[in-house]
């Protein structure tokens, strides 16, 4: 199948005469002017004009002394009888169809009605946020009365026990059990699906062009499926938590859980202690009969007495820094 080549356009700077053929007419015919190669384009899509029996001998140079161009196998400029010799090929044009397209750049400067009401809104929101910066960060000492104490203690009971579970079947936990085995989509993977085609205009650079179909693969998601696995498993579970209460009154101990025993360490339904929590708190409160809630370490708990007055450090917002109750 030999090669389509068709005419590119070109329009007359001299007189104005446009839609002129780049490779049939290298002159004006309405003023005799040279070609100026620069000036080539595509036609519009439907309105090519078909070259017959064109053979390409490669793309025109640009003359030194006219500027004109002159087919690749001209010696001489048939313009003005200049050489061949040390000149340029044309410049080819790409086709704009084929050009991304170019973003008009955004404008900055607002319009000029609005550009009032931003100043006023941004000094609005300096004030809004020196005002909340200053109840969150302001603080105030105030003195406080010790109300009450008390004290909270709890151990976690873990009990051996069989779970349910379900994993990935390659990343079973050890130990596990009663195994069961179904499919599910694991995740994607890409996969060609056809291709996607369009014309393209190629600038031979001799007053023609070709039409090349370029094509480029599509790709789709795809699910990956794989083996998922519900099991059982025996595990060291909180089942319970035991608590132990009190005030000042009374001295603060661990709460006695009663622990079943199955005889064996890792026997089915055997309990064990597991971790422990303790929670020491102050009420406090002031004359206006402002109240705070504090936890605290055990030694700064153990430190205040029923009915004692305390420096406290208040925030703008009335919360209690209850560190400041150790120092
Ligand atoms: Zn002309
Ligand atoms: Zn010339």
């Amino acid at each position: 199948m030999t090669e389509q080549f068709f005419e590119m356009l070109w329009d007359c700077e001299q007189c104005a005469t446009r839609g002129l053929l780049a490779k049939s007419q290298r002159h004006c015919p309405a003023c005799g002017s040279a070609q100026n190669p620069e000036k080539r384009y595509f036609p519009e899509p439907g309105k090519e004009i078909e070259v017959a029996g064109h053979r390409y001998t490669g793309a025109d140079w640009l003359c030194a002394y006219c500027q004109s161009p002159n087919g690749a196998s001209a010696s001489f400029c048939g313009n003005c009888g200049g050489p061949k010799d040390g000149t340029k090929e044309v410049a080819r044009v790409v086709d704009k169809a084929d050009e991304p397209p170019i973003l008009a750049p955004t404008s900055v400067t607002p319009p000029s009605g609005r550009r009032g009401w931003g100043r006023m809104v941004a000094a609005i929101a300096a004030l809004v946020a020196i005002v909340v910066g200053y109840s969150l960060f302001s603080k105030h000492d105030e003195t406080a009365t010790v109300v009450s104490r008390s004290w909270v203690r709890t151990i976690d009971v873990e009990r051996f026990a069989a779970v349910s579970e379900s994993a990935w079947c390659d990343a079973l936990p050890a130990g596990a059990y009663d195994v069961t085995r179904f499919s599910q989509q694991r995740g994607t993977r890409q996969v060609e699906a056809g291709q996607e085609c369009k014309d393209k205009r190629i600038d031979k650079g001799d007053g023609t062009f070709v039409r090349e179909n370029e094509c480029t693969p599509r790709f789709k998601d795809v699910p990956v499926f794989d083996m998922k696995c519900n099991f059982h498993v025996d595990r060291w579970q909180v089942q319970r938590t035991e608590k132990a209460a009190g005030d000042a009154a009374a001295t603060p101990t661990w709460p006695m859980p009663q622990l079943a025993t199955t005889g064996f360490l890792r026997g089915l339904g055997q309990e064990r202690a597991g971790p422990r929590h303790e929670t020491y708190t102050v009420n406090l409160a002031a004359k206006e009969g402002k109240q705070w809630r504090c936890d605290v370490l055990p030694a700064v708990w153990a430190a205040l007495k029923e009915q004692q007055n305390v420096r406290l450090e208040v925030r703008g917002t009335g919360g209690a820094v209850c560190d400041s109750l150790g120092r």
